[in-house]
């Protein structure tokens, strides 16, 4: 148990880290970031900031000695920080998490492990190894590097079996350890955002529907529109993977529902994710709240759904237009404080919401 008057360490220093030191504040707890950039967006909200890379071992420590608490807010964080840091103090959610969800081959062992299906895949440790995985795999399939992937950085598709196509993907990952992973022609993505305690309770958010475009989540309709029983096996997989994983904190799942009424999972983020932020709005208790809740070791509340929500991403030059949205239905409306706007950059979000009798939707075209 972490009292409040503690300090809450955070590794990363983007949008979710912010979002999470903004949670921290009403239950009494003050944040010190730690991340290598000096302008994050994280970093005007918290009250400590340590600008460090995460293989500074001095400066990891002496982090780590004025804390009393860890998290982190993205998975690319080595695992040899977490180490460290450790020692002194502890990280949650814990090192089982961050290992086997920074990387995709241990994810998808771990899932099949665990008689979670996921789409077909081979390892692909180098590119000799390419040609004979695509003879298994077929085409279209997608060469996804094995560890630093996010927003659909470090993944290839592959259209054709030729071998200048190979050796083009095997370039675009950047030369890494791979997986290469069927291409499935859902129907749905749908994501889950559950939360373990100190006490191993879980409480689960119902099922998100989401849009991705480029490989970015694009928006967000909460509640899924899918059945009872769907709904339940998606709730079931989340529960798992957290059991599993001893995860101490918000996970979140990322399935694919297939044609053939099937779900796979993606992917396992350790973490609050880009889906939940319509959970600050629609639901009584956020998973950002949720997530510091769990790390201080309170008691996790209740997921009750107050509205329908639907949230789109500002990425990149959609920022330029925050105001036309603002100005539509009267949304809710988070910029994360970016100074450069980047292609592919999430720049902020916004969050309609509407009767739990009325079907979300986006109400403004892009
Ligand atoms: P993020 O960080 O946004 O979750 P990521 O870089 O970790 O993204 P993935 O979740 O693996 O990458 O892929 C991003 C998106 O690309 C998926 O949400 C999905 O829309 C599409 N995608 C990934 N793998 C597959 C697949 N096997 N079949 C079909 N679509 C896929
Ligand atoms: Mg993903």
């Amino acid at each position: 148990m972490i009292p409040t008057g503690s300090t809450i360490g955070i590794l990363g220093g983007g949008q979710l880290g912010r979002m999470l030191a903004i949670a921290a504040a009403p239950l009494g707890y003050s944040c010190h970031l730690f991340c290598p950039e000096d302008d994050a967006p994280a970093a005007e909200v918290c009250a400590k900031h340590t600008v460090a890379k995460y293989e500074n071992v001095d400066a990891l420590m002496s982090f780590a000695k004025n804390i009393d608490v860890v998290t982190y807010e993205f998975e690319n964080v080595p695992s040899s920080a977490i180490q460290l840091i450790e020692k002194l103090r502890p990280v949650r959610p814990g090192k089982k998490s961050l290992t086997i969800t920074s990387n995709r081959r241990k994810e998808k062992q771990f899932a099949m492990q665990n008689d979670i299906s996921v789409a077909s895949w081979q390892e692909v440790k180098e590119r000799r190894f390419l040609g004979s995985a695509i003879k298994k795999i077929g085409v279209p399939s997608i060469l996804k590097s094995e560890e630093s992937g996010y927003d659909g950085k470090g993944q290839y598709t592959i259209t054709s079996t030729e071998s200048s196509e190979l050796d083009l993907a095997w370039q675009k990952i950047g030369n890494v350890p791979a997986i290469l992973e069927e291409m499935i022609d859902f129907d749905q993505e749908i994501s889950v955002i559950i939360a373990r305690g100190i006490d191993n309770s879980t409480k689960c958010y119902s099922p998100i529907f989401n849009v991705h475009k480029d490989g970015i989540l694009d928006y967000s309709l909460s509640p899924a529109p899918i059945n009872n029983r769907m709904k339940k096996k998606a709730e079931q997989i989340a529960m798992v993977a957290a059991e599993s994983l001893d995860h101490i904190g918000v996970l979140c799942v990322e399935l694919f529902l297939t044609k053939n009424k099937e779900l796979l999972l993606n992917e396992i983020a350790p973490r609050v994710h880009n889906s939940g932020h319509l959970t600050i709005e629609a639901y009584k208790t956020s998973q950002f709240t949720q997530h510091i809740r769990a790390i201080v070791g309170l008691q996790l509340r209740d997921c009750l759904q107050q509205s329908n929500a639907a949230m789109k991403n500002l990425i990149g030059r959609d920022i330029d237009f925050w105001e036309k949205m603002d100005t539509n239905g009267e949304p809710s409306v988070h910029l994360y404080g970016k100074k450069e706007v980047r292609t592919g950059r999430k720049m902020g979000h916004v969050t309609w919401l509407y009767p739990t009798s009325q079907d979300p939707y986006i109400p403004i075209d892009f």
